[in-house]
């Protein structure tokens, strides 16, 4: 198989062929038919989370297909499309397995960092975390659900009831909830960077009631806030214009320190939380509810070997929607890598 391997923080990920690997018990073994790329793999390969064995391949928005089944796999079947998310393992055991929040695990596994993923033609992954997909959809189009849909899901969740969300930094994630959020008959406020009217014209087409920077009030006050932006002085910034009584929710796994502000802007029992990671039970919920809602996905797609082009793009926002990475195609330069020659 072929991978991009992630050798050290800062370095480019590497072009490397590797040997096939073979399912373990309880593993399965799937062909990568996509990959997303989430903001998550680039606070990875820049060294902003703790580091997890190295190297390791990123990737943890994999649409794969069933190659191989390792001895003791139950309900999945070769040939069946799966998604492979983030959480990739779970103890079964700590208070938080035995209570529902897997999410929150004291020994989990994560894909494409502390195990490996999909930047590669091939992966195994723990079946039982495994999810079935729609064998009919574009795998493409499908990759984004895996993190940016799932953990925009639970972060939406998280937002409460209320009818007016905002939702700050309008990348994979937020393109995802905004439709969700649509379909629940909410009332969307996209924030972007300052100044930044290509996406918010992107927000709009996609039925955001208002889009605008994030130094600018929405036009109505807001029942709940979401941040999917790595910028910690976002935080103060919504508590601002979220209503006494609502919520501000943090959905990603890193962000810059978020800076002082008056108590008075907390006060009236606002909230902030973190949301982290997913639990199956969100992968169940929400792929249902995507497909109800019928979300549709803006992607770019890259060759595998233009995995650093893909994390570059994403770093400086040159795309709207969310990057994918199409393994099995050749690169967008016709230069076919050596996996078909
Ligand atoms: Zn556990
Ligand atoms: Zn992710």
């Amino acid at each position: 198989m072929h991978a991009m391997i992630f050798m050290r923080p800062g370095a480019p990920l590497e072009w490397t062929e590797l040997p096939e690997p073979e399912p373990a018990a309880g593993e399965i073994k799937v062909k990568v038919l996509a990959c997303g790329v989430c903001r998550t793999d680039l606070h990875v390969v820049d060294g902003e989370l703790p580091p997890g064995p190295l190297p390791i391949i990123p990737g943890h928005e994999i649409v794969g297909q069933i190659e191989a089944l390792g001895p003791d796999v139950a309900g999945l079947t070769l040939g069946q499309r799966v998604g492979i998310p983030w959480l990739g393992h779970t103890c079964g055991v700590c208070i938080y397995c035995r209570s529902g929040r897997e999410n929150l695990c004291d020994r989990p596994l994560f894909t494409g960092y502390t195990r490996n993923g999909g930047y590669a033609t091939a992966a195994v992954a723990d079946a039982r975390f495994a999810f079935p997909l729609d064998e009919t959809g574009d795998p493409v189009a499908q990759a984004p659900l895996l993190c940016a849909g799932l953990i925009g899901w639970r972060s939406l969740v998280m937002a409460g009831e209320g009818k007016n969300i905002g939702l700050y930094g309008f990348g994979a994630a937020a393109h995802i909830i905004l439709q969700v959020a649509k379909w629940q008959r909410r009332k969307v406020f996209a924030f972007t960077q300052k100044g930044d009217s290509q996406t918010q014209a992107f927000a709009r087409e996609l039925g955001a009631d208002w889009a605008g920077g994030s130094d600018i009030a929405p036009p109505e006050v807001l029942d709940a806030a979401i941040i999917y932006a790595p910028v910690g002085a976002l935080v103060p910034a919504a508590l601002k214009v979220v209503r006494k009584g609502g919520r501000v929710v943090c959905a990603g796994i890193h962000m810059s320190d978020i800076p002082g502000f008056p108590y008075a802007w907390l006060w009236g029992e606002r909230e902030v939380v973190s949301v982290a990671n997913l639990t199956r039970a969100d992968g169940a919920e929400f792929f249902a509810v995507a497909k109800a809602a019928g979300v549709k996905t803006t992607t770019r797609r890259y060759s595998l070997k233009d995995a650093n082009q893909a994390l570059s793009d994403l770093r400086a926002g040159r795309f709207d929607g969310a990057a994918v990475l199409t393994p099995l195609q050749p690169p967008s330069d016709g230069k076919a890598p050596r996996l078909f020659s």
